[in-house]
């Protein structure tokens, strides 16, 4: 049985993340502790007009008064004191007082910010990264302080020191690229290279000046290269399961002026395309609309003449049952540049996570992979072969067609009670494994009112799974084991 975890429902806030531009802007900090200071401090590097109002404050806060780098007011605080306020930080160390102003900042609309109480607050201050001018801000919406530290420690471990000084110095070779480079297109490219080739290494290692020689022979071969032609890179997505993208893939996608996808892909798997590509369907929908395949090469050779950078992202992987050859050969047939990232397909990532080998030395020594769609022609699969002792066949797009397939196996000397499986939303959180025999597993099927997409595997490994399976097994391991 497969339980899935329930979450206690909670809100959590779906913050809008902005960086606030606050030179000379007045700001009102009530309060003059430790955790005002903290506050302060940060505010003092956006260049705030910061005020403190407070019968008391910290040594800190009393010298950058009379240094005067902010103005304190020493009483308790009283409503004027929001009069042209754009922002307002509250952290009296008495709760009722914090609210009284927060209620009196809202109504005057003014954002408020109130230390560790985040219901009586309009904004929250992230977590931060700081590599100035490059600044990564941290939220896990109030949920888990812990989880946006974690997450901190290793950002700030995995971000060079020198990364806000590169920054500075890619701003510097701005203009430079301006006055050399044809257009955006190019300069993008000029500087994709640079950040990720080894200028960039150069620079964060401390050399600017190999860094810069590096930059200005780039810069060179960029400005007199021809027009960049558009490429297109068939990418793989796996079988569902995010994590199981490959590395290609994932730079594929950050790289992608638009990505053609089908349908069938998450979007948690969309999530990782860079933020300003086009993200363009171009799958089948049951009863929707369908592009056909026509259609889609013609989208592929349009845009990569264009000059983009095209990805054609499909389920699991493109030469498996994903018509890539037949894309690419219209590729070919146009002249247009082209490449492959494989991916997981379908039958090695279910198989992996239902817990069934697909070969064995003892079970099984070969695999077959079949399309349980029916042949154009109607041609049928070797049905012998696949029923044959000690071979696994995986079937693809087969759920529709179960009985005909088992009917077929059966007909062909395979033994009713031969294993099968079916795995229905596989690698997903929401995975679903019936197993069942030959004979057995179409009432099963059919009481477990499983979903496409949908993977049948049949043969004696199947069997493994009672011992093997392992993901998304809820609680088992709790049960003893007594029966
Ligand atoms: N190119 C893909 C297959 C496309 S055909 C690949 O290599 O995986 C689509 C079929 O793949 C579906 O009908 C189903 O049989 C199978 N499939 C894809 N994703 C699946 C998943 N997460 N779980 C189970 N079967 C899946």
């Amino acid at each position: 049985m497969h339980r899935h975890p329930s979450y206690a429902t909670i809100h959590p806030v779906n913050y809008f993340p902005v960086f606030f531009n606050l030179k000379d802007q007045p700001v009102l900090v009530v309060g003059g502790g430790e955790v005002a200071l903290r506050k302060v401090l940060l505010l003092e590097r956006s260049g705030a007009r910061i005020t403190v109002v407070a019968p008391e404050v910290h040594a800190d806060l009393r010298t950058r008064a009379a240094t005067g780098s902010l103005t304190h007011q020493a009483r308790e605080f009283v409503p004027s004191d929001l009069d042209g306020a754009r922002l307002v930080i509250v952290a009296t160390s008495r709760r009722a007082v914090n609210r009284w102003i927060a209620t009196l900042s809202e109504a005057r609309a003014i954002p408020v910010n109130v230390v560790d109480d985040r219901d009586a607050s309009r904004f929250i201050v992230p977590a931060i990264v700081d590599r100035d001018p490059v600044l990564v801000a941290i939220s896990t919406g109030g949920t888990s302080p812990v989880l946006a530290r974690r997450l901190r420690e290793r950002l700030e471990a995995f971000i060079p020191k020198r990364f806000g000084e590169f920054a500075l110095w890619l701003r510097g070779l701005r203009q430079t690229s301006v006055d050399r480079l044809r257009d955006t297109q190019q300069r993008r490219r000029f500087f994709e290279t640079l950040i990720d080739g080894p200028a960039a290494q150069r620079f964060i290692e401390g050399d600017p000046r190999g860094a810069l020689k590096i930059a200005q022979q780039l810069l060179a071969t960029t400005a007199t290269a021809p027009r960049a032609l558009g490429t297109v890179t068939l990418v793989g997505a796996g079988p569902g399961d995010p994590e199981l993208l490959t590395l290609k893939a994932l730079r594929a996608l950050q790289d992608a002026d638009i990505i053609l996808h089908d349908r069938l892909v998450s979007p948690a798997i969309l999530d990782y395309a860079r933020r300003d590509a086009t993200l363009l369907s171009v799958g089948k929908s049951a009863g929707g609309h369908s592009t056909t395949q026509a259609d889609i090469n013609a989208l592929l050779i349009e845009h990569a003449r264009q000059g983009l950078r095209v990805v054609r992202l499909k389920g699991g992987d493109p030469f498996i049952f994903g018509r890539g050859g037949e894309e690419l050969a219209a590729l070919a047939r146009a002249g247009v540049d082209f490449s492959v990232v494989p991916g997981i397909t379908a039958a090695l990532g279910v198989a992996a996570y239902a817990g069934i080998p697909l070969t064995h030395r003892d079970h099984a020594h070969s695999v077959s992979f079949v399309t349980g769609h029916a042949d154009r022609d109607g041609k049928e699969p070797d049905w012998r072969a696949l029923a044959a002792p000690g071979a696994t066949a995986v079937f693809y797009m087969g759920l529709a067609r179960l009985e005909r397939i088992v009917q077929q196996l059966l007909e062909h000397g395979a033994a009713a009670d031969r294993p099968a499986a079916l795995v229905a939303q596989g690698t997903l959180p929401n995975q679903r494994v019936v197993t069942a025999t030959l004979g057995t597993l179409a009432a099963a099927v059919a009481a477990a009112q499983l979903e496409s997409p949908a993977l049948l595997i049949v043969g004696d490994v199947v069997a493994l799974q009672s011992t093997l399976a392992w993901f998304n097994v809820v609680g088992d391991a709790d049960i003893p084991q007594s029966a």
